[in-house]
């Protein structure tokens, strides 16, 4: 049995069409779960209202995980933890630096998590099993446990609703960035049990490509199973592919198509991160712009809540909280 989700995310999250950026033979789409949470949106509220909500039918009282230092799964934890009444520390490793990333690990601060650094993320093991104690609650790596991947197998019935209701057509190709896995694993899984003949293209951020790619793809199988999927319902290896010519230098360091993507995204207004979305929005565009496919759906993953009321602490969110706990 699934543990009884904490809801903090608002669904569905809309559908657009992206008219000045489709062409003439590709029309492109988005998912906008940059709005799954008025306080802080993006890919990481889904897998959270579940992880949470197992953390606490287990009666854990504080939360452990890691990320990058700029990681917006420590941010979120951070934040839905502490309104879910845990305690969060999180192990945090260096990133190449960016605005970005130095509001996000401000932000972490605000909301109360304690952050333990170590100077690579090859010591990040040794510094979480210090960390560990026996009320503790291990979060994943970006939140792709079988737990948080469920909450995209929901997404994806959540998009097959969308599409039966006819706010879109069946796209051929959903487009979505790669780190964790969980996102990608999960849509695969989710509109394999709608019966949608949707590929999902996850874009690897992360390197090397090879284990994440291995992990993405256990994931979708282990999740599958735990959705209740019978043997064959689900062909991980037919619904999902991976684009691992987008990464660059490495993982936070920004590109020159990034850079591009993020301007033409400002024309169909959506704001882009370096690390994740400025590269997986890269590969839409070129998917777009060869034409081949007639519906691309591009899948937001990045908050586009505003940061200065996180970065300032709880006092400032009380607002929003308010209009959320009518
Ligand atoms: C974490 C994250 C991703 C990657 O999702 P995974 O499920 O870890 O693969 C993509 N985009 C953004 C903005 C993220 O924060």
């Amino acid at each position: 049995m699934n543990a009884p989700r904490l809801a903090f995310g608002s669904y569905p999250t809309p559908v657009e069409r992206l008219e000045r950026l489709s062409s003439e033979r590709t029309t492109l789409w988005v998912k906008r779960d940059d709005l799954t949470s008025k306080l802080y949106g993006g890919n990481k509220v889904r897998k959270l209202d579940h992880i949470l909500a197992e953390a606490r039918a287990r009666g854990r009282e504080r939360l452990v995980t890691f990320g990058a230092a700029g990681s917006h799964h420590v941010l979120a934890t951070a934040l839905f933890g502490r309104l879910a009444g845990f305690a969060v520390d999180a192990v945090v490793f260096p990133q190449p630096a960016s605005a970005h990333a130095r509001e996000n690990l401000l932000a972490d601060v605000a909301q109360g998590a304690h952050l333990h650094p170590v100077s690579t993320y090859l010591a990040a093991p040794l510094e979480l099993l210090a960390q560990w104690r026996r009320d503790a609650y291990f979060v994943a790596a970006g939140g792709s446990s079988v737990a948080g991947t469920l909450g995209y197998v929901e997404a994806g019935r959540e998009l097959a609703a969308q599409i039966r209701a006819g706010e879109l057509p069946e796209p051929d190709e959903i487009v979505v960035a790669l780190g964790s896995g969980g996102t990608a694993a999960g849509l695969a899984v989710g509109l394999a049990l709608e019966k949608l003949s949707t590929k999902v293209i996850g874009v690897c951020v992360v390197d090397p490509a090879r284990p994440f790619v291995a992990f993405t793809r256990w994931l979708a199988r282990r999740t599958a199973k735990s959705a209740g999927a019978r043997p064959g319902d689900v062909d991980v290896d037919a619904r999902l592919e991976f684009d691992t010519r987008w990464l660059g230098r490495g993982y936070g360091y920004p590109t020159d198509e990034g850079r591009r993507a993020s301007a033409r995204a400002r024309e169909g207004g959506l704001v882009l991160d370096p690390t994740y979305t400025a590269k997986s929005f890269a590969a839409a565009l070129d998917r777009v712009d060869r034409g081949d496919k007639k519906h691309v759906l591009y899948w937001h993953t990045l908050s586009s809540a505003p940061m200065a009321p996180l970065t300032a602490g709880l006092a400032t969110l009380e607002p929003a909280l308010r209009e959320m706990l009518r």
